[in-house]
């Protein structure tokens, strides 16, 4: 589904991302860890083109994103992209923000995406809300809003960026729980995340990137119990 290869980025004399080579399969959900600045917002950034490879490529389902007549909206469209403080439209309604771009992008009818956005709010648990506008929801809720919102795009893929790091602890459970279901459904998923537990239990593999290089790139159950470099022990250690 992702192929990357090689892939540089730098900003400046800044390089940030390291010769980067990866391939992640349709349906398999990956954890991208390691400390702050070790480049792993940058690196879902470039999936989507967000921001521009220094060198490198990067094809998304046969798609090659980084050819210079890549179609980035029609790419854009395929990869859902959660943040970690949500984006949503604020003056717009629950539905409204999921039916948005389905209809002015997609073309879709006002009646087809809101049936479609219905639908996904009753599996983020927020049927209830439809009508309100996103200032009067729990962060819980905005993110759950935000993944319907991408979801509303049917994409193949989708990035999260650290979606729970902005969220009070009591609320954090309830978006993990939505990512899992939806990782259950056989989405291909690249989540950066701390939350170990969720990368331990809900990821098929690990990526931990430091100073901008892939370090490892492992089973979570191996990469927990046995972290082959000193980086990743280190690491692990300052999160337990
Ligand atoms: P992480 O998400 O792992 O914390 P980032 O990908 O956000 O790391 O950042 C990696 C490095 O790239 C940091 O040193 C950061 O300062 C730098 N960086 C990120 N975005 C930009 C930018 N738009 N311009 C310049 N430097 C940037
Ligand atoms: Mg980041």
């Amino acid at each position: 589904m992702i192929k990357v290869d090689k892939l540089h980025k730098s900003f400046g004399k800044n390089e940030v991302l390291h010769n980067i080579s990866v391939s992640i399969n349709k349906g398999e959900v990956v954890a991208v860890i390691g400390p702050s600045g070790s480049g792993k917002s940058t690196f879902l950034r470039c999936l989507n083109l967000l921001e521009v490879p220094t060198s490198g490529e990067i094809e998304i389902g046969g798609e090659k994103v980084t050819a210079p007549k890549a179609k980035i909206n029609v790419i854009r469209q395929n990869l859902g992209m959660v943040f970690q403080h949500f984006h949503l439209f604020p003056h717009k309604t629950v539905l409204q923000n999921l039916t948005y771009a389905p209809t002015t992008v997609k073309g879709l009818s006002k009646a087809e995406a809101e049936e479609k956005a219905k639908a996904l709010l009753v599996k983020v648990g927020l049927s209830d809300k439809a009508n309100e506008y996103p200032s009067r929801l729990s962060g819980g809720q905005k993110q759950r809003v935000a993944i319907a919102r991408a979801l509303a795009m049917n994409p193949d893929v989708m990035l999260f960026d650290e979606p729970t790091s902005a969220l009070d602890p009591e609320m954090v459970k309830e978006v993990l729980d939505v990512m899992k279901d939806l990782a259950h459904t056989g989405m291909t998923m690249i989540i950066v995340t701390h939350e170990m537990g969720f990368a331990r239990e809900a990821a098929d593999r690990v990526l931990f990137l430091d100073g901008g290089a892939l370090v490892e790139d492992a089973p979570p159950a191996e990469f927990f119990a046995h972290p082959k470099t000193q980086r990743a022990q280190d690491f692990l250690s300052k999160m337990l």
